[in-house]
C-alpha cells in the first residue's frame, strides 16, 4: 500500500529491513557507537549546532516535553488547527497557563498578532505549530521568531512534525529553542521515535523550571546525551531505520530533498486548484501536504475505496473538517511517479 496520508507515510524496504539488525543491549558499547554515528547526521537534518534529543514517543509527547520544561508559568499558544489546538490543550495538562491567540482554520498566523499578543508581557514561550497537518497551512515561521526575538526571556518551542526533513528550517539564525519532530512523516520512517532540537537557553531554562517530569526531564535526557545513551531503554530497532534512512538523505543532498518536496506540492496544488478548491490561504500554502476543498461533494470515503483497489490510500479532512476536506500527503520518500500515480488514479473516480 503506498501511502499519500500525512504520517505515517511509506517506508522503504531498505528501512524498513533495517529494523530486523539483532538486537543489541542499550548500555553496551554498539550501541553508543550507533547513537554517536546518528547524532551529527541528525544536526545536519536539522540544521543545528545544537544537541538533538531522541524520544521513544510519538512527537505529542515532546509537545509536552516542551511545555514543561521551558514554561515556568505562562505561554503563548499560537493556534490555527487541530495540532496547535492540542499544544494549547497540552499545556494546562501539564500545569501551565496557555493563553490562546488563534487564527482561522485554513489561515496563517501572521507576525503582527503574535507582537501584539507578546506585548502584553508575561510569557516565557510561544508555541508555535509550523506545517498544520489538519488544514495545510504553513506558517512564516521565519517572520514570526524575528517577532519572538525581539522578546529575550520568551523562548520559542516549534512543532515541526510534518515540515521538518521536507522543508528548509534554520534553526539557528532565528534562535529556535525547542525544534521537536517525529519520525513517521517527512523523515520517512516507522513511527515510534520523536526528535527535538534544544539550545543552551532552553536547558538553561529547564534548570530553573520545577516538575519537570521524568521521562521527558531534559536535563536528563542531556546527561545521558553526552555519554550516547538514552535514560530509559529506547526503540533500538528504530534507531537501526534511523541510522539507515539519514544517509539516504543526506545522499540524496537536502536541498534536492526540500526542492523535491517544493515540486510535488505545487504539482499536487495545480492539480486540485483544477478541479477543487485549497483550503488554504495563498502564499501559505504546505509544501508537504495538501488540504484540498470538497467543492465537488465526492464521496471521500468512495474515493479512498477507489484508490484502495490500486494500493493507495489518501487522508479525509481532520477532525471538524471531514468529508469538507480531503488532504493529500506529498511529504518523506514520495517520488514524482508516485505522486502522477496517485492523480491519475484521482481522475479516474467517477
Ligand atoms: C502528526 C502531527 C502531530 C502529532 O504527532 P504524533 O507523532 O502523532 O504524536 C503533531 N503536530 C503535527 C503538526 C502533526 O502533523
Amino acid at each position: 500500500m503506498q501511502l499519500f496520508i500525512p504520517g505515517p507515510v511509506t517506508v522503504s524496504p531498505e528501512v524498513a529491513a533495517a529494523q530486523a539488525q539483532p538486537m543489541i543491549g542499550h548500555r553496551g558499547s554498539d550501541f553508543e557507537t550507533l547513537f554517536a554515528r546518528i547524532q551529527p547526521k541528525l544536526r545536519q537534518v536539522f540544521a543545528t549546532r545544537n544537541r538533538v534529543y531522541i524520544s521513544t514517543s510519538s512527537g505529542t509527547g515532546l509537545q509536552e516535553a516542551a511545555v514543561r520544561n521551558c514554561v515556568g508559568r505562562c505561554c503563548l499558544n499560537l493556534v490555527n488547527g487541530a495540532f496547535s489546538e492540542r499544544w494549547h490543550e497540552i499545556t494546562p495538562a501539564n500545569g501551565k497557563e496557555g493563553i490562546k491567540l488563534e487564527a482561522p482554520w485554513g489561515q496563517a498566523i501572521h507576525p503582527e498578532q503574535v507582537e501584539k499578543a507578546l506585548a502584553q508581557g508575561g510569557f516565557d514561550a510561544v508555541t508555535v505549530v509550523h506545517n498544520e497537518t489538519s488544514t495545510g497551512v504553513m506558517n512564516p515561521l521565519a517572520e514570526i521568531a524575528a517577532v519572538v526575538q525581539r522578546h529575550p526571556d520568551v523562548l520559542l518551542l516549534v512543532d515541526a512534525v510534518s515540515s521538518l526533513g521536507g522543508v528548509a528550517i534554520d534553526c539557528d539564525g532565528p534562535g529556535l529553542d525547542v525544534l521537536l519532530t517525529s519520525s513517521q512523516k517527512c523523515l520517512g520512517l516507522p513511527p515510534g521515535l520523536a526528535f527535538c532540537a534544544v539550545s543552551d537557553r532552553a536547558l538553561a531554562r529547564a534548570r530553573t523550571v520545577p516538575n519537570r517530569g521524568y521521562y521527558f526531564d531534559f536535563l536528563e535526557l542531556e546527561k545521558y546525551l553526552l555519554r550516547n545513551q538514552t535514560p530509559a531503554t529506547p526503540a533500538i530497532s528504530l534507531l537501526f531505520a534511523l541510522d539507515v534512512q539519514l544517509d539516504r538523505m543526506l545522499a540524496e543532498g537536502l536541498s534536492a530533498r526540500y526542492a523535491r518536496h517544493a515540486r510535488l506540492a505545487a504539482r499536487v496544488q495545480g492539480w486540485a486548484a483544477e478541479r477543487y478548491a485549497l483550503f488554504a490561504e495563498e502564499g501559505y500554502r504546505s509544501l508537504t501536504v495538501t488540504t484540498v476543498t470538497n467543492t465537488r461533494q465526492i464521496d471521500v470515503r468512495a474515493l479512498n475505496r477507489h484508490l484502495r483497489a490500486q494500493g493507495m490510500a489518501i487522508s479525509d479532512g481532520y477532525g471538524k473538517l471531514k468529508g469538507q476536506t480531503f488532504r493529500i500527503a506529498h511529504m518523506g520518500d514520495t517520488t514524482e511517479a508516485d505522486i502522477e500515480r496517485l492523480l491519475t488514479a484521482m481522475d479516474g473516480f467517477k
